[in-house]
């Protein structure tokens, strides 16, 4: 691996930029993930940015059970995210469903059918450090040898 390269994965490895989507939970995910920003967790010590504008981001966080009203929103944001680019699937929602997995629910688990999921994060809801190995876990492996495609 040349020089160059070695440079751009550490710099790419030291900022990961993070957006996450709700597409139907009870909000116990959304609170874990949000308890990485506080100073106990201090996700951005490691270099990642969380916040909600797919355009700019390098890693989707997804949460909750996938309900129908979801199915083309969740393909645009994961489309509008530039390559490379890893989606995580966080919490039991969008894995099987957790509890809202229940007979005439209308609920489609799991989220890996709409979208390419990397990696996933079981519990109800996982912990913040669980979510942040994930993270950290997934990056290098999604920045590994990319190189932007010249025009
Ligand atoms: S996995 Fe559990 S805590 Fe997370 S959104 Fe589903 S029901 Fe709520």
């Amino acid at each position: 691996m040349s020089l160059l390269q070695r440079v751009k994965n550490f710099v790419r490895s030291k900022s990961i930029h993070v957006a996450y989507v709700d597409v139907g939970s009870c909000n116990g995910c959304d609170i874990e993930v949000l308890a990485c920003l506080s100073p106990r967790y201090d996700i951005e010590q490691y270099g990642i940015y969380v916040h909600n504008n797919p355009r700019e981001a390098d890693i989707l966080l997804v949460i909750g059970a996938f309900t129908p009203g979801w199915e083309e929103k969740l393909r645009s944001v994961w489309e509008k995210i530039p390559d490379p680019k890893a989606a995580i699937a966080i919490g039991n929602c969008p894995i099987s469903g957790c509890v809202f997995n229940r007979p005439h629910s209308l609920i489609d688990p799991p989220v890996a059918k709409h979208i390419p999921i990397s990696a996933q994060v079981p519990g109800c809801p996982p912990r913040p450090t669980e979510i942040l190995s994930a993270v950290l876990a997934v990056a290098p492996v999604v920045f590994k040898d990319y190189e932007v495609k010249k025009r």
